[in-house]
């Protein structure tokens, strides 16, 4: 049995209508300090990191999110991915600020074209909650030093006069923190434009503040079909039940969903965490699209894991499981590289007549490379 349970936690004093509406979960965020030991015990790594946190990437986690917590553990999965530590303000050699090498491939501010056919549009510079391990954090949230330059105007007069763009990924800063009319202000502009064929968003609200998928947002992006959704699920414990709803009212309304996860370090580098997980996300009708390496985000080495673990966590669940659960495991190429897919290596030997392969439990096959038709066979055959 795979368990959903409820986030809902009486000691907010909130009734369970008040849990349910997302304007009261986003105003009773936990953004400081006192608030967040008021409500649980901090390590010494974790009290620093909320003292740092301010000059960098700010704190606030909606108490949904927070409410799935482990306060007794230290290690708690989801702990380590929304409360600061102090490692975050040491930044490693390898280390970035912008590690996709996004701003040098801005032709507007705000919008990222590196790929031929689609883009990635910044429409805002906040969210519900920040991941720790964020990539944008130089310019999400509002503390960082550099500031999202958004300029909704000249990026839509460019996807106009650019007829080679057919898809528009929203992203920020997270685009379901807009209105619902400020949002539509946004598809329906795109949707006008007769070359692009699908918008998606990226969003953590599904997962951060479930209560903002009310029916009027589903109802709202039905309108936008083909309208796809990638969400952002870590841990199967985020899975809860008013999640759970919450992808459910989307799927119903046609929205086709994926999930994108980083594989963070004792959050879930596991095989046995993340076939929970893609099982899970498989019952919310959310297919797994990517596993991402964590991106060299300045302040991340404590949550990196090394690339072996993305592939050892593939191979576990390739033939193991559902086909349609296995995400594509990949790196975002460092300084502007685009996502690059690694894969278990499979082909044991490859020559111009056969190809050997192992499978999932490391059997071998050989497959033969087609052979031309014998030119003695082709004479009969013609002379028929
Ligand atoms: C991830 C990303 C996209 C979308 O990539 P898909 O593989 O099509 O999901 C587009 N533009 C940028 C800059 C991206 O980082």
């Amino acid at each position: 049995m795979i368990a959903f349970s409820s986030s809902y936690d009486p000691s907010w004093g909130a009734t369970e209508d008040q849990w349910a509406d997302a304007k009261w979960q986003l105003k009773n965020r936990v953004n400081t300090l006192a608030d967040l030991e008021s409500r649980i015990e901090l390590t010494q790594e974790e009290r620093a990191g909320v003292l740092l946190a301010g000059n960098k990437l700010a704190m606030s986690i909606t108490p949904q999110f927070f409410s799935i917590i482990d306060k007794n553990d230290p290690n708690c999965p989801i702990r380590r991915q929304i409360i600061p530590r102090m490692e975050e303000a040491w930044t490693a050699p390898e280390e970035l600020a912008d590690p996709c090498g996004e701003d040098s491939h801005m032709p507007v501010p705000g919008l990222v074209h590196r790929y031929p056919d689609r883009v990635l549009f910044l429409v805002t510079d906040r969210c519900a909650s920040y991941c720790r391990y964020c990539t944008r954090s130089r310019v999400v949230s509002g503390v960082g030093e550099q500031k999202l330059n958004m300029q909704h105007e000249a990026a839509f007069e460019y996807l106009e006069n650019t007829p080679s763009v057919r898809d528009v990924l929203l992203s920020g800063g997270d685009p379901l923190l807009l209105s619902d009319n400020k949002l539509e202000k946004i598809l329906s502009r795109l949707a006008a434009i007769p070359h692009i064929q699908f918008i998606r968003i990226g969003s953590r609200f599904p997962i951060f503040c479930p209560q903002r998928i009310t029916p009027e947002l589903c109802a709202m992006l039905k309108k936008y079909h083909p309208f796809f959704l990638s969400i952002h699920v870590n841990h199967p414990k985020e899975l809860t039940t008013e999640v759970q709803e919450a992808l459910g009212r989307l799927a119903d309304a046609g929205v086709v969903m994926g999930n994108q996860s980083v594989l963070l370090k004792d959050v879930n580098d596991t095989v046995e965490i993340q076939k929970a997980l893609v099982h899970k996300l498989l019952m919310c009708r959310v297919r797994p699209y990517y596993l991402y390496q964590c991106d060299l985000i300045t302040g991340s080495s404590h949550l990196r894991t090394s690339a072996s673990k993305g592939l050892e966590i593939i191979e576990g669940l390739r033939g193991h499981t559902t086909g349609y659960a296995i995400p594509q495991f990949v790196i975002d190429g460092p300084g502007g590289g685009g996502k690059i897919p690694l894969n278990p290596n499979y082909v044991v030997n490859h020559n111009s007549n056969e190809i050997t392969l192992r499978n999932y439990e490391g059997k071998q096959f050989t497959y033969p490379e087609p052979s031309d038709i014998p030119q003695e066979i082709k004479s009969e055959l013609l002379a028929t």
